[in-house]
């Protein structure tokens, strides 16, 4: 692996390299252990190239984009974790909407459109993470998803770069073609359409509002831990199995909106999971409902 490591770094000058890097700091759930290597690249090739090697080399690897939906184990992760660097985060005005490298935030992404006098992404607002994460996951909220706005990704499928039209994007709920594929995701253009600044900021207001009023943001979560079932919402069968407040270590079941799990402080990744097994016991138990975690967890236990 060292090898590897020198080389690359010979190859792409812009290529951050760093060795048994802590990765709670780098979740909003703020658990997990530490990474072998998190590696950072600053431009496209450089994201794409290193990908390639590290799977040619079968180097088991991570991408992380915001961290804002992960669940990393308390044993940390055995390989490479690669982020875009600050650098890949542009938004470009286009003809018909933007396009944004995966690195932008999707809240700054909401904010650029409501400059421009672009609707359509006013749901993106609060959802803190980057547009490379809320493509692969069709991030979602208040009636809008990424799908809906999404008029091309450009994709590294491990082999080529490729302009993937939104339509053979596979999208579904919390899904994607990307996550079939194992593919990267390097930015996506949207097709908006030209709406009233006064109306567009209206909507992200009240959207910013909702999330306030129903939402511990004051904690560190990773949003709704669950999957919306077919059929019930998660929170709603969790709060109807008593388990409001349920308590496993530092990790607890939000009071204020129990379809997020939180972290009250000093929280370990076991006792996130431990706590989300409890939860999916009861919840099946009381109305025979799966509850899949939406949360994508990785990393080893020990
Ligand atoms: C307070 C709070 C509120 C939230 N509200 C919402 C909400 O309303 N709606 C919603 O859908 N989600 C919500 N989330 C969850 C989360 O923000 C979204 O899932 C978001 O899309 C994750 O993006 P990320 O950049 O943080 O991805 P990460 O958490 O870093 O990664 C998530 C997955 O995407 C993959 N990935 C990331 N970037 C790339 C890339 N460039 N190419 C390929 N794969 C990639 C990762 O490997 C991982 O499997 C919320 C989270 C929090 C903490």
């Amino acid at each position: 692996m060292k090898n590897i490591l020198e080389q690359m770094q010979k190859q792409f000058f812009d290529l951050t390299v760093q060795k048994d890097i802590p990765l709670a700091g780098l979740t909003t759930l703020r658990v997990g252990g530490r990474a072998d290597y998190l590696l950072t690249a600053e431009k496209e090739e450089t994201f794409c190239g290193v990908l390639r090697i590290l799977r040619e080399e079968n180097v088991p690897c991570l991408i992380l984009g915001n961290g804002s939906n992960l669940l990393v184990k308390d044993g940390g992760f055995r390989g490479a974790v690669v982020r875009l660097g600050k650098e890949f985060g542009c938004i470009d005005v286009t003809e018909d909407g933007l396009y944004a490298q995966a690195g932008a935030l999707m809240s700054v992404l909401s904010r650029t459109a409501l400059e421009q006098g672009f609707a359509g992404l006013e749901f993106a607002q609060g959802i803190p993470g980057t547009v490379g994460g809320g493509v692969y996951m069709n991030a979602g909220a208040y009636s809008g998803e990424m799908r809906q706005v999404v008029k091309y990704v450009r994709l590294f499928d491990g082999s080529e770069i490729r302009e993937v039209p939104g339509e053979e994007m596979a999208f579904g709920y919390r899904h994607s073609r990307a996550m079939d594929e194992n593919a990267l995701i390097l930015g996506a253009a949207f097709r908006l359409e030209k709406g009233n600044k006064g109306e567009i900021e209206a909507k992200m207001r009240d959207f910013a509002q909702r999330r306030r009023d129903k939402q511990p943001l004051e904690y560190p979560s990773a949003g709704s831990f669950f999957k919306r079932p077919e059929g019930y919402f998660a929170g709603a069968l969790i709060e109807q199995s008593g388990l409001k407040g349920k308590t496993v270590g530092g990790a607890q079941v939000s009071e204020k909106h129990a379809g997020f799990l939180i972290n009250k402080g000093g929280a370990t990744a076991g006792d996130f999971l431990e706590l989300m097994k409890l939860v999916q016991a009861e919840v099946k138990k009381n109305f025979g409902v799966h509850l899949e975690n939406e949360v994508r967890i990785v990393g080893t236990d020990e």
